[in-house]
């Protein structure tokens, strides 16, 4: 699914003279990288703060602490995505509402977190899921309405473009009250291990979680707040320094690969194809995900297997009818989106190295099965 070693290859020498730098100068945890690749990543994101932490689950659960969020407040996101979103506001103690997705873009339906909202709502949790850019707009106008805060989860879409709706392009993570991401290897910015960070422009927010992070201290040995111990380690971040620069070329790569898979399947009434608009950059391809019509899915992942070609079904179950996550409160009917798509999603290879003839291999053998 991923060509991780394709492209190490092309930035083997920064890469490897960073992590050496980290080695010799021994300052494995909190050292100059992971400062100076703060700073580098707020000014890519046009954010104000970047706070790195261990990794992109540990983003989301200290995104809630910091907010203040308690036990009971109900807490909105997409049925459609990775359990990880879920998982900490359940750990939290806190209230996951999930409601269903959009069935073009599969991002949470902006109707339904109107349907989902109660007194006890306190926040929105989008999800830019696949790497396209969430409705924005909508989420803010919702949650100014009801005073929510909203928690961008990113980890799948890091240098996407979201053009609001006076024309402004603002990099997603950057738009909510809060952001969070991933640097887990497959991700779009990814590290050589795992990696996280937390993003937000309000400077009081940015203070409190940097001392949660640090098992809340602001001050050496005195601890104001539960806190909780999560960093970026200094290896990583050195690799993350070396990937940066070439993040808007990793995932242009992404775009045009989304493009030619795209035209290949344009004759294909049994094959829905993500939309990519033109002169835009708000889909950064983090998955190229499929739905197919009048298809086996499962029997055309095999084939595809038998074939040696990878490829993923993100996701196969909902989240509300996960064991952990099911809830009296949900009706089936509250899910028709999310409950078709589990049933006839699958992602192909996406990554910054493929090239034509593997596309051209990829969509031929898609296209054999499905006309059979
Ligand atoms: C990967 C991912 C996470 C979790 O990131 P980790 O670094 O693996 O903890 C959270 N949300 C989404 C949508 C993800 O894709």
């Amino acid at each position: 699914m991923v060509d991780l070693k394709g492209q190490y290859q092309k930035i083997k020498d920064r890469v490897n003279t960073s992590i050496m730098e980290v080695i010799e100068n021994t300052a494995f945890v909190n050292g100059p990288e992971v400062h100076s690749f703060q700073k580098e990543l707020e000014e890519y994101l046009g954010v104000r703060n970047v706070i790195p932490c261990a990794n992109g689950t540990d983003a989301l659960q200290i995104a809630m602490m910091g907010l203040g969020l308690e036990q009971g407040d109900e807490v909105i996101t997409a049925d459609f995505t990775f359990a990880a979103t879920v998982e900490v506001i359940a750990l939290l103690k806190l209230t996951p509402v999930l409601v269903d997705v959009d069935p073009v873009n599969f991002n949470i339906d902006i109707e339904a977190i109107k349907k989902a909202i109660t007194p006890k709502t306190k926040a929105i949790v989008p999800v830019h899921l696949f790497g396209m850019a969430a409705n924005m707009d909508a989420i803010m106008d919702i949650a100014k309405e009801h005073n929510l805060y909203v928690i961008e989860d990113n980890a799948q879409g890091i240098g996407s473009n979201y053009t609001a709706r006076n024309g402004e392009k603002i990099k997603t993570g950057g738009i909510g009250h809060i952001g969070t991401t991933s640097f887990f290897p497959s991700k779009n910015l990814g590290c050589y291990g795992d990696g996280g960070a937390i993003f937000t422009n309000d400077d009081a927010l940015a203070h409190t979680i940097r001392g949660i992070v640090n098992h809340g201290m602001y001050k050496r040995y005195h601890h104001d707040v539960v806190g909780v111990n999560s960093r970026l380690d200094s290896i990583q971040a050195a690799v993350l320094r070396a990937k940066l620069p070439h993040l808007d070329q990793y995932n242009k790569a992404r775009r045009e690969a989304a493009r030619k898979y795209n035209n290949a399947f344009l004759n294909e009434e049994n094959i829905i194809t993500p939309v990519i608009c033109d002169n835009c950059d708000c889909h950064v391809f983090h998955q190229y995900t499929l739905r197919v019509k009048n298809t086996d899915r499962d029997a055309l992942v095999a084939h595809l297997n038998e074939h040696q070609i990878p490829c993923g079904v993100y996701y196969p179950i909902p989240l509300h009818t996960q064991k952990a996550y099911q809830d009296k409160r949900y009706n089936e009917g509250d899910f028709p989106v999310t409950n078709a798509i589990v049933k006839d999603c699958i992602s192909l290879p996406m990554h910054t190295e493929l090239d034509d003839e593997q596309i051209a291999f990829i969509t031929s053998t898609l296209i054999a099965f499905i006309n059979k």
